[in-house]
């Protein structure tokens, strides 16, 4: 019988341990289960998890391809790496920012170490990021921009201590399974409630005591009346705000009146209460890329980070925590050097380049002062050659049209272990292991760093991501690795050490370490420190550490005067913001009556490609009855053409009362959709603006071609 292998479910970001065991003939994993002993889910796990690691339903990429003649077509590891090398050296040796690197939140640490190294260290582009700034960044800006550093302050142990959860633009009951479960388990306890805040009556609203329902796209407003109600009716956690924070006498400055933020957001008084209420309680506020995907995506998150901090929810069993989505999206953020260095050490920082180049022993000159466009910049500059792990921006991109004209019009290496849309274009196909292939560490939403094992051989004809990466590094950049097939632990203590002394320092963390603990959260400075609630210092009746924090006092809701906070801003305090509701970027109007808003199915993770079957399928679109009534002239066999200004798809409809009059529900990132949505930024985080965009329904015989849509 095969051995058990501990080991961390890749499928979403909770990062629940699993045990995984090979098939005894043959090759593949044949169980999966969760991990007892793992401390953070200690042996729950949900189904797509188990199924998408034992079984996915992917069309599996087995041999290296390389483009001759228009065709794909199978050749050796040295034919495919020579040509993929060869293609990125001549668009390197015209610019280093015409090669175009794109990583992906499902990659490990280690690969997605390595590949930030090559990218930033050896070709020195300023063109590489991941596809996790389709879904987080707006969030992590909010972060760094809040508190001087990224990740949430909370961890999963708030959960069980929280009087309120407010889910906000956000639905964990699909996207995180597992964490619902705590979150729901919680407020089964007396007197405590799950609010969810989401125009879509979603699984988690349906699983809740009470859904607010703004317009699409409002929150911000929605948010700025929840304040401005909690200030008029005296409900300001000042000690905390005096004690911790900067800026909140500019916020209320420009704080709009309650009741017309509420009627801007599309909400009544009595539901602002319901928030403002929970939110003077012992509040979590959860947000996703409900709240993210927007062009105001970072103001947003900012305000509801201002409603933690207003009523003095940042001490453990309340906080602002942002749900990230791919298993290793947290991990690209600290390790990768695709928005910060290693460490969160910032780009614009010449000491932060100078230690880094030292470290990698490259020229200083060659690193890039600044993070870069983004993946919608990065396409929209043209790139001469592009190179894709674990990622599918054919199909995940806003206005995939445009996205697969400049990818057609490029160079492209594509590394994956499946087959998608990205790699139907490719020049190059390197044929990559995955979960249960591949050894590593992955890091979860709250921090914590966990082992990624093999639990069955890598199959002939596909290599493991950090091989592939070392090796094209290695060929391009002599010196950059020690071997094109490096051993994971030394690239793993390679990136801990970088980040020594950091906000984000992981250089406590080892494989050692890992073997015993399972699971350790960052920051780690020393080999035995672990990381716990961020930024809260305790008191000094010695109620709590800025670690381990399961037992604190959290009963007392005002800053005690014994209580401090630190935060690594510029005057060590939490920083309010002043963002205000703006316009939506492309409302609806007479041509475009309705709104399309897109959001996560349960197996839509890395746009369905270990789920779909190598095949993205019919397009479902869930419309409200009485809107499909108000069309029922187009609709043809359960049918109808949705036409936005940039494309048009049809789709076959889900009748669904949870979504709103005059709205289209969408999969995201699902290949078709994304032939629709909009590529508009938001300015400070480049997140595309995902959530909403107009559109019209037509009958599929009437259905216009792109270049006709408007
Ligand atoms: S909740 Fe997420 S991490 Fe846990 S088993 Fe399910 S998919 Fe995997």
């Amino acid at each position: 019988m095969s051995d058990r292998v501990p080991t961390t479910c890749m499928r979403c970001a909770v990062g629940c341990g699993h045990v995984h065991q090979a098939a005894d003939i043959g090759y593949g994993i044949d169980t999966v289960r969760g991990d007892a002993a793992h401390p953070v889910n200690q042996g729950l796990a949900c189904a797509r998890g188990i199924q998408e690691s034992r079984d996915p339903d992917g069309q599996w990429l087995t041999r290296p391809l390389v483009r001759s003649d228009g065709e794909l077509r199978q050749t050796t590891w040295d034919v495919a790496l020579a040509r993929a090398v060869e293609g990125l050296r001549e668009a390197h040796e015209r610019d280093p920012d015409s090669v175009a690197v794109l990583g992906s939140g499902q990659q490990t640490n280690e690969a997605a170490y390595a590949l930030g190294k090559v990218a930033r260290g050896g070709f020195g582009t300023r063109n590489y990021d991941a596809n996790t700034t389709l879904c987080m960044a707006s969030a992590v800006t909010a972060y760094y921009q809040a508190f001087g550093s990224d990740a949430p302050p909370c961890t999963y142990a708030d959960i069980e201590d929280a009087d309120r959860h407010v889910v906000w633009g956000a639905n964990p009951a699909v996207a995180h399974p597992v964490m619902f479960r705590w979150i729901r388990q919680a407020a089964d306890e007396e007197g405590v409630e799950i609010l969810v805040v989401d125009p879509v009556r979603s699984e988690t609203a349906e699983n809740s005591e009470h859904h607010v329902a703004p317009d699409p796209g409002k929150d911000l407003a929605l948010a700025r009346a929840v304040l401005a109600r909690i200030v008029e009716t005296d409900r300001v956690d000042e000690a905390f705000v005096e004690a911790a924070t900067d800026g909140f006498d500019a916020l209320l400055d420009v704080l709009p009146d309650a009741e017309r933020a509420a009627e801007t957001a599309g909400v009544s008084m009595a539901k602002v209460d319901l928030l403002a209420d929970a939110l003077d309680r012992q509040a979590l506020v959860y947000w996703g890329m409900g709240i993210n995907q927007h062009v105001q995506g970072t103001e947003t998150a900012r305000a509801l980070v201002d409603l933690t901090l207003a009523t003095g929810n940042l001490r453990p069993g309340g906080g602002p925590f942002s749900l990230t989505g791919q298993a290793n999206s947290m991990g690209t953020r600290v390790c990768s050097s695709k928005g910060s260095w290693p460490g969160q050490r910032t780009f614009e920082n010449p000491d932060h380049r100078r230690t880094v180049a030292d470290r990698w022993d490259v020229p200083v000159d060659r690193l890039p002062d600044d993070a870069g466009p983004g993946p919608v910049g990065i396409l929209e500059a043209g790139p001469d050659a592009v190179w894709t792990v674990a990622t599918n921006p054919v199909a995940g991109m806003p206005e995939a049209d445009t996205a697969r004209e400049a990818l057609e019009d490029a160079f492209v290496v594509a590394q994956d272990a499946f087959h998608t849309e990205t790699i139907a274009i490719a020049d190059v196909v390197l044929p990559a292991a995955t979960w249960g292939e591949s050894e590593g560490t992955t890091t979860n939403m709250e921090r914590t760093v966990s082992r990624v094992r093999a639990a069955t051989e890598v199959p002939s004809g596909v290599r493991p991501d950090l091989d592939i990466i070392a090796t094209i590094g290695s060929r391009l950049f002599r010196g950059l690795f020690e071997s094109t097939s490096p051993d994971p632990e030394s690239i793993f203590e390679e990136f801990t050490a970088l980040t020594e002394g950091t906000v984000a320092d992981c250089s406590g963390i080892t494989y050692d370490r890992l073997e015993d603990a399972h699971a350790i959260r960052w920051p780690a400075p020393g080999v035995e420190s672990a990381g716990g609630y961020r930024y809260y210092e305790g008191s000094e009746s010695g109620d709590a550490e800025a670690d381990d924090t399961d037992d604190a006092d959290t009963g007392d809701t005002d800053a005690g005067e014994d209580e401090s906070w630190s935060f690594p801003t510029a005057s060590g305090n939490a920083q309010f913001s002043t963002g205000r509701q703006g316009a939506l970027p492309e409302p609806t109007d007479d041509d475009y009556p309705l709104t399309l808003t897109t959001a996560r199915e349960a197996d839509g993770y890395n746009t369905g490609v270990r789920s779909r079957g190598g095949t993205a399928g019919d397009l479902v679109a869930r419309i409200h009855p009485d809107t499909i009534d108000e069309h029922a002239d187009s609709v043809t066999e359960d049918r109808l053409t949705v036409v936005s200004r940039r494309g048009s798809e049809t789709v076959r409809l889900d009748p669904d009362e949870g979504v709103p009059r005059g709205m289209v529900w969408l999969p995201i990132h699902h290949p078709a959709t994304n032939r629709l949505t909009l590529s508009e930024l938001d300015p400070q985080s480049r997140e595309p603006h995902f959530k909403q965009c107009a559109v019209r329904l037509t009958a599929p015989e009437a259905e216009l071609s792109p270049a006709t849509a408007d």
